[in-house]
């Protein structure tokens, strides 16, 4: 089977990829020479998934699944959440973001925060969504180099180390996109 994964972040690509079994064949957006700006202006993160897995069903024609993943910060009401990319401004800098919400949450004793990734799958004409959470806290300084995004101040609950610390594999362990795509797996191994 021949899936397109709609992202162009090599990272996601790369955490994906090594939890999708081996018989599914993932293509990138590259792979299908689509090198839009795919849209995602819906207010929610799983609207935001529905939104990109549709355009390219429409646009390209092929079954498809995409990812919208926000980091919801118990003491700022949920924020960034589905604003996570953008949170500094339109560059989409992970740097200007993380520091932003280390200013932000400065004061705050409440370090709570989650991942939510959703995925949105368009399958035979069908369309399907697959949840993962996953709870930790803000730390107050920036921890290690790996992973991307938020990961250098994001703990999860009952780890010492930040998401940036750790090894792909434990990342994809207790994270939430591992935990969404293993729905996903779960989901087309029933099919
Ligand atoms: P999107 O799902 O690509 O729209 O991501 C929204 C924002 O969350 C971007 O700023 C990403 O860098 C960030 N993000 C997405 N997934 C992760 C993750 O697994 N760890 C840290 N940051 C992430």
């Amino acid at each position: 089977m021949q899936l397109v994964f709609a992202t162009n972040n090599l990272n996601k690509l790369k955490e994906v990829q090594s939890l999708i079994p081996k018989h599914i064949q993932l293509l990138s957006l590259k792979d299908i020479g689509c090198f839009d700006d795919v849209p995602e202006t819906q207010l929610t993160i799983k609207g935001n998934a529905i939104q990109k897995a549709e355009y390219i069903k429409t646009h390209y024609g092929f079954d498809c699944f995409a990812d919208d993943t926000g980091l919801e910060v118990e003491a700022l009401n949920g924020e960034p959440g589905v604003f996570s990319a953008r949170y500094a401004g339109a560059q989409r800098d992970a740097n200007d973001n993380t520091n932003l919400l280390l200013k932000n949450l400065k004061d705050k004793s409440n370090r709570n925060a989650q991942f939510k990734t959703v995925i949105a799958l368009h399958l035979n004409n069908k369309l399907e969504t697959f949840t993962g959470i996953c709870k930790g806290e803000i730390t107050t300084t920036k921890h290690g180099t790996g992973g991307f995004g938020y990961d250098p101040i994001f703990k999860a609950n009952g780890y010492d180390h930040t998401f940036a610390e750790i090894t792909l594999e434990e990342k994809n362990n207790i994270g939430h996109r591992g935990k969404a795509v293993r729905l996903l797996v779960a989901y087309l191994n029933n099919l």
